[in-house]
C-alpha cells in the first residue's frame, strides 16, 4: 500500500524542495495528484534546465526560438542530436507547500494559537499545546542536517519548551547546544488518510516521555505492563530496597485506574508492602490524580497503558540500562 507522503518528506528536508517533472515521472501513480489534492505540492515555475528528453542523460538550459508564425517553442542543444524540442510537460517542477503543510499539521495535532515563521523557509512554529501543565511550543524545521543547519538553531530553541518536528532526518543529539528538545520525523508518525494527514499521538507522547525521561536521567520510560514490570526490577535490584521512582507509581497508577490497585500492584511486584499513601503522594508530586490521566492523552481519554499500540516503527522504548541487563 503505497503512502503518498512518503514521497513527500525527503524532499521537504531537501535543501532545494522542488522536484522536477522526469523525476515525478519515476513516482508511482496517484501520488502527485494525491499530493497537490492535499495542497502539500503545488506548480512551480517552469524550469529552466531540463533532463535531455531523449538521451536523458543529460541536463541543457532551454533555449527558446521563434517558430512558424508568431509561436515560440523551447529547446535545447544536445551532443547526440543537435536540437531536441521541450514539450512544456517536461519543463513542469512541483514545490513544496510550506503554508499547506504547516496548516494541516497544527490542525491535525489540534493545536493552539497561529502558525509562524521563526526562519525564512526553514522554521516555523506551528502552534502550542499543554504538557504536564506546562505550555510547549510545537516546530517544524527543515534541513536540521544540512551544512547550514546551526544557523536556524537559535530560531527553535528561543520557542517555549519546544517539541520539535523534522519531515526526515533528525539531526544528532550534539546539534543542540544545551537541552535536547523531543525531535520527531514526521516520515515515522505521520500518515495519508482519506481525511489527510494523520499523526499517531501516542508517538508523541512517548516522544515526550522519553526526552523527559533522558532529562530526568532515569533512562527508562514505563509504558507497557511488561516494561513497567522490568523496570520495577530493575530499580528493585539496582537500589536493593523498595525505592520506586514516581514515575513507576504513575505508570502503575494509570495502568490500574486506582491508587488502591496500584499498591496491590506494586506491593505484589516487589514482594514488600506498597501502601496506597506511597501512590497518592506521588501522584500529588506530579499535580493530582486528574493531571496525571490525562497528561497521558491529549483528548483525555484514559485508557490501561497496556493496551496501547506502541513501537510500531520498532523503535525501542526503554533504553539499556548501564548494567547491560535487557
Ligand atoms: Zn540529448
Amino acid at each position: 500500500m503505497i503512502d503518498p507522503l512518503e514521497w513527500l518528506w525527503p524532499l521537504a528536508d531537501a535543501p532545494e524542495p522542488v522536484v522536477a517533472s522526469h523525476h515525478v515521472a519515476g513516482w508511482p501513480g496517484g501520488v502527485l495528484d494525491r499530493l497537490t489534492e492535499l495542497g502539500l505540492l503545488v506548480e512551480y515555475e517552469l524550469a529552466a534546465r531540463v533532463l535531455c528528453p531523449e538521451c536523458r542523460d543529460h541536463f541543457e538550459e532551454v533555449l527558446a526560438c521563434e517558430g512558424p508564425g508568431r509561436a515560440t517553442y523551447s529547446f535545447i542543444s544536445c551532443p547526440e542530436l543537435r536540437r531536441v524540442r521541450v514539450p512544456r510537460d517536461a519543463r513542469r517542477q512541483w514545490a513544496v507547500n510550506f503554508a499547506g503543510l504547516t496548516s494541516s499539521l497544527a490542525a491535525v495535532m489540534k493545536l493552539t494559537g497561529k502558525v509562524a515563521e521563526l526562519a525564512p523557509a526553514r522554521v516555523w512554529r506551528l502552534g502550542r499545546t499543554t504538557w504536564h501543565g506546562e505550555s510547549r511550543d510545537v516546530v517544524l524545521a527543515r534541513g536540521l542536517t544540512c551544512c547550514d543547519a546551526t544557523s536556524v538553531r537559535a530560531a527553535i530553541t528561543r520557542a517555549r519548551r519546544p517539541v520539535v518536528f523534522v519531515p526526515h532526518a533528525k539531526p544528532d543529539a550534539d546539534f543542540w547546544s544545551g537541552r535536547v528538545p523531543p525531535v520527531l520525523a514526521l516520515d515515522q508518525i505521520a500518515t495519508d488518510t482519506p481525511g489527510g494527514i494523520e499523526i499517531d499521538p501516542m508517538e508523541i507522547l512517548a516522544a515526550l516521555r522519553e526526552a523527559e525521561a533522558q532529562q530526568a536521567g532515569d533512562g527508562a520510560v514505563p509504558v507497557t505492563a511488561e516494561q513497567l514490570t522490568l523496570l520495577i526490577r530493575r530499580q528493585i535490584k539496582a537500589e536493593h530496597k523498595s525505592e520506586l521512582t514516581d514515575d513507576v507509581y504513575l505508570a502503575a497508577y494509570r495502568q490500574h485506574g486506582s491508587m488502591r490497585k496500584a499498591a496491590e500492584f506494586l506491593s505484589a511486584e516487589t514482594g514488600t508492602t506498597i501502601s496506597k499513601d506511597q501512590v497518592q503522594r506521588a501522584v500529588a508530586r506530579a499535580g493530582g490524580a486528574a493531571e496525571v490521566v490525562n497528561a497521558e492523552d491529549s483528548d483525555s481519554v484514559v485508557r490501561p497503558v497496556a493496551s496501547r499500540s506502541r513501537d510500531r516503527r520498532g523503535k525501542p522504548v526503554i533504553r539499556s540500562q548501564p548494567d547491560g541487563e535487557e
